[in-house]
Protein backbone atom coordinates (compact mmCIF):
# COMPACT_ATOMS: atom_id res chain seq x y z
CA UNK A 1 0.00 0.00 0.00
CA UNK A 2 2.82 2.55 0.85
CA UNK A 3 4.38 2.00 -2.56
CA UNK A 4 1.03 2.28 -4.56
CA UNK A 5 0.35 5.67 -2.79
CA UNK A 6 4.43 6.75 -3.25
CA UNK A 7 3.21 6.01 -7.33
CA UNK A 8 -0.02 8.15 -6.77
CA UNK A 9 1.80 10.76 -5.15
CA UNK A 10 4.31 11.26 -8.21
CA UNK A 11 0.67 12.25 -9.99
CA UNK A 12 0.02 15.33 -8.42
CA UNK A 13 0.89 18.58 -10.56
CA UNK A 14 0.46 22.80 -8.80
CA UNK A 15 -1.14 23.40 -12.38
CA UNK A 16 -3.94 21.33 -13.50
CA UNK A 17 -5.81 18.47 -11.74
CA UNK A 18 -4.76 15.42 -13.29
CA UNK A 19 -7.74 12.13 -13.21
CA UNK A 20 -8.45 8.87 -13.74
CA UNK A 21 -9.10 5.41 -12.49
CA UNK A 22 -7.32 2.17 -10.94
CA UNK A 23 -7.64 -1.14 -12.65
CA UNK A 24 -8.22 -4.45 -10.42
CA UNK A 25 -4.45 -4.91 -10.35
CA UNK A 26 -3.39 -1.81 -9.32
CA UNK A 27 -3.24 -0.70 -12.98
CA UNK A 28 -3.25 3.37 -12.67
CA UNK A 29 -4.65 4.96 -15.60
CA UNK A 30 -4.77 8.47 -16.42
CA UNK A 31 -7.75 9.86 -18.36
CA UNK A 32 -8.45 13.79 -19.64
CA UNK A 33 -9.44 16.40 -17.79
CA UNK A 34 -11.69 18.04 -19.97
CA UNK A 35 -12.99 20.52 -17.46
CA UNK A 36 -12.87 24.36 -18.74
CA UNK A 37 -11.12 25.57 -14.92
CA UNK A 38 -9.03 22.41 -14.72
CA UNK A 39 -6.71 23.90 -12.49
CA UNK A 40 -9.78 23.86 -9.72
CA UNK A 41 -12.49 21.28 -11.10
CA UNK A 42 -12.03 17.96 -12.92
CA UNK A 43 -14.86 16.83 -15.56
CA UNK A 44 -14.25 13.06 -16.95
CA UNK A 45 -14.99 12.46 -20.97
CA UNK A 46 -17.95 10.80 -21.08
CA UNK A 47 -16.80 8.01 -23.28
CA UNK A 48 -13.55 7.52 -21.72
CA UNK A 49 -15.46 7.40 -18.24
CA UNK A 50 -17.65 4.90 -19.83
CA UNK A 51 -15.45 2.95 -21.31
CA UNK A 52 -13.53 2.41 -17.24
CA UNK A 53 -15.78 3.01 -14.77
CA UNK A 54 -17.38 -0.49 -14.22
CA UNK A 55 -14.54 -1.90 -14.50
CA UNK A 56 -12.81 0.07 -12.17
CA UNK A 57 -11.84 -0.42 -8.35
CA UNK A 58 -11.12 2.84 -7.50
CA UNK A 59 -11.00 6.49 -9.00
CA UNK A 60 -8.28 9.21 -8.66
CA UNK A 61 -8.22 12.90 -9.08
CA UNK A 62 -5.30 15.51 -7.49
CA UNK A 63 -5.81 18.79 -6.22
CA UNK A 64 -3.28 21.58 -7.29
CA UNK A 65 -2.39 22.81 -3.72
CA UNK A 66 -2.02 21.05 -0.31
CA UNK A 67 -5.73 20.20 0.56
CA UNK A 68 -6.78 16.51 0.17
CA UNK A 69 -10.20 17.30 1.66
CA UNK A 70 -12.96 17.03 -0.61
CA UNK A 71 -14.73 19.44 -2.27
CA UNK A 72 -18.34 19.73 -2.70
CA UNK A 73 -18.16 18.60 -6.45
CA UNK A 74 -16.06 15.51 -5.07
CA UNK A 75 -18.31 14.68 -2.55
CA UNK A 76 -21.23 14.22 -5.12
CA UNK A 77 -19.53 12.59 -7.52
CA UNK A 78 -18.47 9.85 -5.11
CA UNK A 79 -21.47 9.39 -3.65
CA UNK A 80 -22.71 8.45 -7.16
CA UNK A 81 -19.77 5.91 -7.18
CA UNK A 82 -20.36 4.10 -3.83
CA UNK A 83 -18.84 0.84 -5.03
CA UNK A 84 -15.45 3.08 -6.12
CA UNK A 85 -12.75 3.84 -3.05
CA UNK A 86 -11.66 7.42 -4.13
CA UNK A 87 -8.22 8.93 -3.84
CA UNK A 88 -7.24 12.69 -3.52
CA UNK A 89 -3.94 13.30 -4.06
CA UNK A 90 -2.58 16.64 -3.29
CA UNK A 91 1.12 18.51 -2.57
CA UNK A 92 1.07 17.03 0.94
CA UNK A 93 -0.96 13.36 1.26
CA UNK A 94 -2.80 10.89 -0.60
CA UNK A 95 -6.49 10.37 1.39
CA UNK A 96 -8.86 7.78 0.40
CA UNK A 97 -12.49 7.71 0.95
CA UNK A 98 -15.54 4.95 0.53
CA UNK A 99 -18.85 5.32 0.55
CA UNK A 100 -20.66 3.89 3.60
CA UNK A 101 -24.14 3.40 4.36
CA UNK A 102 -24.85 6.39 2.41
CA UNK A 103 -22.33 8.71 3.28
CA UNK A 104 -18.66 9.13 2.55
CA UNK A 105 -16.07 8.15 4.91
CA UNK A 106 -12.29 9.27 4.76
CA UNK A 107 -10.45 5.99 5.19
CA UNK A 108 -6.79 6.97 5.22
CA UNK A 109 -4.62 9.95 5.64
CA UNK A 110 -0.81 9.44 4.45
ZN1 LIG B 1 -11.30 17.23 -5.59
Amino acid sequence: MKMFNEKLRKLYSPEVERIGFILGDDEIIELENVSTDPALTFVFDPDEFDKYADSATASWHTHTHADANLSFEDYQFFLSWPKLRHFIISSQAVWSYEVTNGSVVVLHET
